[in-house]
């Protein structure tokens, strides 16, 4: 088999950040952490993440703006990217997937939720029974 799977956190909430390298590291995967948008621009000039979890309320660059620069750049435009928002508002759906998200968790996150959307999201082979 390939590389394990590399997964990258940008969340600046500690206690989420814990919990998703938990969830992640139990399937399998390595994950990357950055506590904001820089630090996550800065971690994506190296080996490029299978997947990316992004938390919407960031501070400095907010998700929504760094989803963006991701999805104009050659280089990372087709990375899936997943939204986690922690205010659920109607229409949060279509419009984070209107962005370009790839999919949407809202907070308290689900574990059984997130591991259902990394599976689906990660290259064949890898998430799934691995
Ligand atoms: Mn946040």
């Amino acid at each position: 088999m390939g590389h394990k799977p590399r997964v990258l956190i940008v969340e600046d909430n500690a206690r989420n950040r814990k919990l998703f390298r938990l969830i992640v590291d139990s399937m399998g995967c390595e994950s990357l952490l950055a506590n904001d948008g820089e630090e996550g621009l800065r971690q994506l000039e190296g080996a490029l993440p299978d997947l990316i979890l992004m938390d919407i309320q960031l501070p400095g660059i907010d998700g929504l703006t760094l989803l963006q620069q991701l999805r104009e750049q050659p280089r990372t435009r087709t990375v899936p990217v997943v939204a986690v928002t922690s205010f659920a508002m109607p229409g949060d759906r279509e419009r984070l997937l209107g962005a370009g998200f790839t999919d949407y968790l809202s907070k308290p996150i689900d574990t059984e939720e997130l591991q259902a959307v990394i599976a689906r999201l990660l290259p064949p082979g890898h998430g799934r029974d691995a």
